[in-house]
């Protein structure tokens, strides 16, 4: 059986593939200075990382009825997000709406691979805005890593200071942008640049910063390949017809330089290295799908601007899947994954609608007198307290009406409350029943409180009156 096994391990052919670790050599002391890449793909992403920047930083200064828009309202424990306000107990909300946004990521990745890495996630938006002062102040791939290798001199340390200059100030407005979100924005952005901040928001704030000039400044595609899960559970998402950036290594190989227009037997890989520059986690796409690899398309643009200069057709990268290499397109129902990964998204985002849609926009919660069952009136009557919890869920200040309904003729102390906007009203309040007309010594009542104005906003809760 040893004999056979191993017999049969001999015949599988194994290749090894260099991690970017062990890449040293085209990628100066391990650290990687990507080439800047243009073309259709790099358009679409830096665009979409620019929109996502732009609303990270801008969204804290919108406002909304009077106050900001979205704001996590942490002293008063609720958030706003533009006319809704949520509180803890509303928070099944926010758990229903990140599981969609989990579902849908995978749906996206069924069909696009690691499209979220590549054209979404901060990581990738900020390394490459850092990327980009970095070429600003220190030139293009090959003056970087001229610069590493040079000694010190007052031009490196100008150069140098400057971009890291840059990147804190870039790290401190993200550190802002991102407190913005717990404390507003308006009042924020003044304190922090003129050291006027209190130390908790300012601790934040440095922080987030340190975070931000730490990841995408220096720790940058390690980030990706040691920290986030996502690039290693990935790939359980993946079917034989997601598109992912696949070398054709049929049409390209064997690979080799040569002239343009030179006739050769060679396949149209020209070995001209730049799929490798341009790639920010320094991968050689070449050797195959890497869970390295975060679907930026930067080696795809590379490689087809190759491809337009010897003259060959574009596509020798490109987004592709096993499937269409093999020319099959299957139907949509054949996908186990999309069938699965779609009822589920579907039946998330209806439990969601649901539960949007049942929300109260008051609450109650009624609470009887712990002290003592029953009081007895000098009137001849009975007397019971309770104390009234209502919070106005809305945005508006309103009037609500309390009614009592049951089998007794119950006098109220007050029937009407005004609350302010997302307010929270404690109202004590008294039952009375001539003794005369009590007939059991505990009855059933319900309390219901209406909206003035809309009566159908209304809420109820059920409590029990208590006699002698
Ligand atoms: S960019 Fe294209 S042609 Fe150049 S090495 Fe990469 S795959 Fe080959
Ligand atoms: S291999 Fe290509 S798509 Fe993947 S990370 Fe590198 S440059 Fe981006």
């Amino acid at each position: 059986m040893v004999q056979q096994a191993r017999q049969s391990s001999e015949a599988i052919p194994v290749t090894f593939i260099p991690s970017p670790q062990d890449k040293k050599s085209s990628h100066q002391g391990g650290k990687i200075h990507f080439r800047s890449q243009r073309g259709y793909f790099q358009r679409w992403r830096s665009g979409l990382n620019a929109l996502l920047i732009a609303l990270f930083l801008l969204l804290p200064f919108i406002d909304w009825q009077g106050r900001q828009a979205i704001w996590f309202d942490l002293a008063n424990q609720q958030f706003y997000f533009f006319g809704a306000s949520l509180w803890p107990q509303d928070f099944t909300l926010l758990a229903w709406f990140f599981i969609a946004a989990a579902f849908a990521l995978f749906f996206v990745t069924l069909f696009w691979g690691r499209v979220w890495c590549g054209y979404l996630c901060p990581q990738t938006a900020w390394t490459f805005g850092f990327a980009w002062v970095e070429e600003k102040l220190e030139g293009s791939r090959n003056q970087r890593i001229k610069l590493d290798a040079s000694p010190m001199s007052l031009s490196k340390a100008s150069k140098r200071g400057g971009k890291h200059l840059l990147w804190i100030l870039i790290s401190l407005l993200t550190g802002c942008g991102f407190i913005a979100y717990f404390v507003p924005a308006k009042q924020l952005y003044p304190e922090i640049f003129t050291f006027s901040a209190g130390f908790l928001d300012s601790a934040w704030v440095y922080f987030f910063a340190l975070c931000t000039y730490l990841n995408a400044g220096w720790m940058r595609e390690q980030m990706c390949l040691h920290c986030c899960p996502y690039s290693r559970f990935q790939s359980a998402m993946f079917d034989s017809f997601t598109k992912t950036v696949t070398y054709d290594a049929q049409r390209g190989e064997s690979r080799g330089p040569r002239k343009r227009k030179q006739a050769t037997e060679l396949g149209d890989c020209v070995d001209c290295n730049l799929c490798v520059e341009v790639c920010p986690t320094g991968i050689d796409i070449r050797n195959g799908l890497q869970y390295e690899c975060i679907n930026c398309g930067a080696c795809v643009d590379a490689c087809d601007q190759t491809m337009s200069k010897f003259g060959y057709r574009p596509g020798l990268i490109s987004y592709t899947s096993e499937e269409s290499l093999t020319g099959q397109t299957p139907p949509l129902w054949q996908r186990k994954r999309f069938i699965g990964y779609g009822a589920a998204l579907l039946a998330i985002l209806c439990t969601m609608g649901l539960d949007i849609y049942s929300r109260d926009p008051i609450t109650l919660n009624v609470i009887r007198d712990r002290q003592s069952l029953y009081r007895e009136t000098l009137d001849d009557g009975i007397e019971n307290s309770y104390l009234l919890k209502i919070r106005n869920k809305t945005q508006q200040d309103k009037h609500y009406r309390i009614e009592i309904s049951g089998a007794l003729p119950y006098k109220l102390s007050t029937n009407r409350v005004h609350i302010a906007a997302g307010e929270q009203y404690e109202l004590p309040l008294t039952l009375t029943v001539p003794v005369a007309q009590i007939d059991n010594n505990r009855s059933n009542l319900l309390f219901k409180v209406l909206e003035a104005d809309a009566p159908d906003n209304s809420v109820s809760q059920k409590s029990v009156f208590f006699a002698p």
